[in-house]
């Protein structure tokens, strides 16, 4: 489970300008268990090849398959976490981590059961009852971190998930993330524009360029991690 093959793929926006190629002949496989980083300069494509395989975007050709299965809209099996966490401000903590697993058919006391492991598993158990405004902003993407985890998807998709937060909460999370896919072990697609992130966080670096977007290097890290 969690492996995410792309073969031939262009997306093409059309834009009031005309034809604006996103993404470029992008191949690639990503193997169940692996922590990859999508690394590249802003605007090179990176968010709009991750939300192809999330589903929020269809290619122009090629096509997307996670676990076997062509890609053709969002589902609960793609876990997504962007920047802004997107959690239901009028739901607790708890509420909003239940939320994918109640809709997925649990009893609420299933439901519930699952929150309370994920928000334990991001060190947020005794916030369960709070609202995502009280919390601070590395909080709050925990909470999007466990909520997305909650509905046991085949692979993690993390768009630049700490980029608002502030550099020492950035580390904290950094190593949170990591402790999380060490016990966990889902298939993860980290993109960032951060090469020290990058580096940090994943054995493999899928580097992409502008103009237009392009895979133009996979590099295997196998350095120690810089900060063990
Ligand atoms: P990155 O995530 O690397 O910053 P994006 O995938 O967001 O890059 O964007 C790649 C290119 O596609 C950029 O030039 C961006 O302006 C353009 N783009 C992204 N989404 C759309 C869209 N919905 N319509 C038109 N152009 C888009
Ligand atoms: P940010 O830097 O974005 O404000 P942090 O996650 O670093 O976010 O948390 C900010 C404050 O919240 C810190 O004072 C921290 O001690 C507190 N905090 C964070 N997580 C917990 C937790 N699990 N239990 C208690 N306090 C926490």
């Amino acid at each position: 489970r969690g492996h995410i093959l792309v073969t031939d793929v262009d997306v093409v926006f059309d834009t009031a300008t005309g034809p604006h190629v996103a993404v470029q002949s992008a191949n690639l496989t990503v193997r169940p268990g692996e922590f990859i980083c999508l690394l590249g300069p802003s605007g090179c494509g990176k968010s709009t090849l991750m939300n192809a395989v999330a589903g929020f975007v269809t290619p122009t050709r090629g096509d997307i398959a996670v676990d076997g299965a062509v890609v053709t809209e969002p589902g609960p099996a793609r876990g997504m976490v962007f920047q802004q966490h997107s959690l239901f401000p009028w739901k607790t903590v708890k509420e909003n981590v239940a939320f994918g697993p109640l809709m997925a058919g649990a009893s609420r006391r299933e439901a519930d059961s699952i929150a309370r492991t994920f928000l334990s598993l991001v060190g947020l158990a005794a916030f369960e009852t709070a609202y995502p405004n009280t919390l601070s902003g590395g909080m709050q993407q925990r909470v999007g971190i466990a909520r997305a985890l909650a509905n046991y998807p085949s692979v993690l998709l993390m768009d630049e998930p700490f980029g608002a937060l502030d550099a020492q909460t950035r580390i904290m999370m950094q190593e949170n993330l990591l402790e999380i896919w060490q016990e966990f072990h889902n298939t993860v697609v980290f993109v960032t524009h951060d090469i020290d992130e990058a580096v940090f966080l994943s054995d493999r670096i899928v580097v992409m360029s502008a103009s237009p977007g392009r895979i133009i290097a996979d590099i295997a890290v196998k350095l120690p991690r810089p900060r063990e």
